[in-house]
């Protein structure tokens, strides 16, 4: 059976129209107004690359619309508006995708190629983030300062506030498109900012269904926007002074142009990542076999905290080596609508011909394929695992790079040391996972990884973001977890109070 887009609620009825071929038509939001473009896009389902849907791009003239309305009023909308009330805003959000959520949880099925078990996963965690925003406010607040401490400002002092920046654009990636989406709402809306979003154009359709429910739930009209545009086409916009501050999560080559483009403003960057997996002697190697096979392929490899490269300490190293070949063994790859399928489609055939081409090169450098390598159709693959000599995976394109597949690298290592050297050689450090007990080894592994998080015993995984996560190196700036990015998403403002001579402080 071919992909289809069905959308069954008639809460979203006014944000699209049928096309002559029956093919869905969806509009942008453009602070306040559902309106079609004059260009179209077509959006193809990973899972037989038929076109599911259309969006229409938003013309220049109507983004200049949305910045305008937004800045002089939409931002003013949100922050005039109690933080109570934007807190029952986004707990409203999360009661409308908890009840019409069916049409989003099929629309990341076939235009995200996300395994049933997934997408529900993926909406369940949306709401959740919605809900957890009552956390984030655990962070709002600002400072007072003596001044009595410097002889220069005696008899003053000081109110350090945090204030919203304004407009925030985020801009998301493929593989969280939902996620993504409504944690960046969720740390830049609740603070006061107006927010404006712009969604990976390979899978906008989970986006474009969330903005209509947000709408619903009273979100201030003026202070929000949607635009379907291209990345190429955005470079124009970012530079744009409206604009306080930019959350973006995408590759790190994405974060290096956005950040030449956009000048001074504040960055949440989350970038490129895939981590690797440490496992010390003494692991519980069934345990750690099992845990790093679903780090591996787990939405087909295509998440940032995938895992992508093995240590495994010598003695061991054989055991877990044929442990992990058996777990992969028990992957079934197929169409994700079926509900026994534990690995779907990539997002893309470039995708595939990316992995199919790092295989290869691995291969020439003397990696030996322990398990996977074949392409299973346009978009289908098999999760690959690639055994290579320590002194040659420097070369490989699989250690250099971020190939956004379920395909990892193994070697072993002999000392601590050399786990660590091998891991901070790679140019990305998002996340690092331990297995093992001794305390000794965790703890330096601890104090020598150049990464923003370590698992210990489990993959990589940053669920909601309860804990902080977020890169060093080349996977970006900024941190996500709940109450941490508001740091990112408000500007300090120091009120300093002048007294002197006016009897308030009488110091000897
Ligand atoms: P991508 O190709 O870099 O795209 C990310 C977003 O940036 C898309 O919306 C894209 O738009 C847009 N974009 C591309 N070029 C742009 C430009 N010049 N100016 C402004 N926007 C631009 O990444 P992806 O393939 O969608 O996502 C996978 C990447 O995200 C991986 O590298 C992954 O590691 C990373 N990621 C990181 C984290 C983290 O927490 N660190 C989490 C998830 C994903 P279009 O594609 O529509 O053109």
């Amino acid at each position: 059976m071919g992909a289809r887009l069905d959308i069954t609620s008639p809460l979203f009825k006014e944000i699209y129209r049928l096309d002559s071929d029956g093919i869905p038509v969806f509009k942008s939001y453009i602070a306040g107004e559902w309106v079609e473009g004059e260009a179209y896009q077509d959006i193809r389902s990973p899972i037989d690359l038929s076109v599911i849907a259309r969006v229409s791009i938003p013309s220049q003239r109507d983004v200049e619309r949305a910045l305008d309305i937004m800045y002089r009023y939409g931002r003013w909308d949100i922050r005039n508006m109690p933080g109570y009330k934007r807190l029952s805003i986004l707990n409203k959000a999360a009661d409308l995708l908890e009840s019409s959520g069916d049409d989003v949880v099929n629309a990341l099925i076939i235009n995200a190629g996300k395994p049933i078990q997934a997408a529900k996963g993926e909406v369940k965690a949306s709401i959740d983030r919605l809900r957890e925003a009552k956390l984030d406010l655990k962070k709002v607040h600002g400072d007072y300062i003596p001044g009595d401490w410097s002889d220069e400002t005696t008899e003053t002092e000081a109110i350090v506030r945090r204030e919203p920046v304004g407009i925030v654009l985020a801009i998301t990636p493929f593989n969280y498109p939902l996620f993504d989406t409504v944690n960046k709402l969720s740390y830049s809306t609740l603070v006061g900012n107006a927010f404006m979003i712009k969604p990976s154009l390979l899978d906008p359709i989970p986006v474009i269904l969330f903005i209509r429910l947000l709408e619903l739930a009273g979100f201030p009209k003026r202070a929000l926007t949607l635009i379907t545009l291209s990345g190429r086409d955005m470079e124009k916009i970012l530079p744009d002074p409206r604009i306080g501050a930019i959350s973006l999560t995408g590759s790190t080559e994405t974060g290096i142009k956005v950040l030449r483009s956009a000048g001074i403003k504040q960055f949440i960057m989350e970038l490129g990542g895939g981590d690797p997996a440490i496992v010390l002697g003494d692991a519980d190697l069934e345990w750690s076999a099992q845990r790093i096979a679903r780090g591996i392929y787990s939405y087909s490899g295509q998440r940032c905290d995938a895992i992508k490269l093995i240590l495994a300490e010598e003695p061991i190293y054989d055991k877990l080596k044929s442990l992990l070949v058996e777990e992969l063994k028990k992957v079934k790859v197929g169409d994700p609508r079926d509900p026994s399928v534990s690995m779907g489609p990539l997002i893309e055939e470039k995708a595939v011909d990316e992995m199919m081409k790092a295989i290869e090169d691995a291969a020439s450098k003397g990696g030996k394929i322990l398990f996977g390598g074949r392409r299973l159709g346009q978009t289908y693959v098999e999760p690959t695992l690639i055994e290579v000599e320590k002194e040659r995976i420097y070369d490989l394109v699989l250690f250099k790079k971020e190939v956004f597949a379920p395909v990892a690298l193994i070697t072993s290592f002999r000392t601590v040391e050399e786990a660590v050297e091998i891991s901070n050689k790679r140019s990305y450090g998002l996340d690092a996972a331990i297995f093992g007990k001794d305390i000794n080894k965790i703890r330096y592994l601890i104090r020598h990884l150049e990464v923003g998080a370590i698992y210990i015993n489990d993959y990589p995984r940053h669920g909601i973001g309860y804990y902080p996560f977020g890169g060093r190196k080349d996977s970006g700036i900024g941190r996500e977890g709940i109450g941490y990015a508001i740091e990112y998403t408000t500007a300090y403002k120091t009120i300093v109070y002048n007294y002197k001579g006016k009897g308030v402080w009488e110091y000897l």
